[in-house]
């Protein structure tokens, strides 16, 4: 059953709450997200963890193949989503989460929700061109 007509209920359902969190402490993380944070990111670097361990484990490929180059990629990425991950960590530790590198404006929750080792707001990452 598809409506076109957006419903005013539909619009209310923001993944950022405004009505709840008021537009003054929008940016700031309280030590509740930063909870929630830490624990996407221990299970991404879980999930990440296992991934590397996969692909270690398949250790009988030749090199020079293209399963090799495969596993190359596999476990490159594994890795590269590690380092991010463990810096965003770090960054909690040190109470520096949430801040662009760039620009130390606060990265959007929204944003950290999709991806909670972000390290640039939206428009520095639009700047950079990259995807991260
Ligand atoms: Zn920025």
């Amino acid at each position: 059953m598809k409506h076109q007509v957006i419903s005013p209920d539909v619009l209310a359902l923001g993944p950022e709450d405004h009505a709840v969190l008021g537009s003054e402490d929008h940016a700031v993380l309280r030590p509740e997200d930063l909870a929630a944070f830490r624990a996407a990111l221990l299970a991404q670097r879980r999930f990440h963890l296992a991934r590397l361990r996969d692909v270690q484990a398949t250790g009988t490929v030749r090199t020079g193949t293209p399963e090799a180059a495969a596993h190359a990629r596999k476990a490159a990425s594994a890795r590269m989503m590690l380092t991010d991950v463990e810096a965003a960590l770090i960054r909690i530790d040190e109470g520096r989460y949430g801040a662009c590198h760039r620009c130390a404006e606060p990265i959007p929750r929204a944003q950290l929700e999709v991806v909670p080792h972000a390290r640039y707001c939206g428009s520095c990452r639009r700047g950079r061109g990259a995807r991260r």
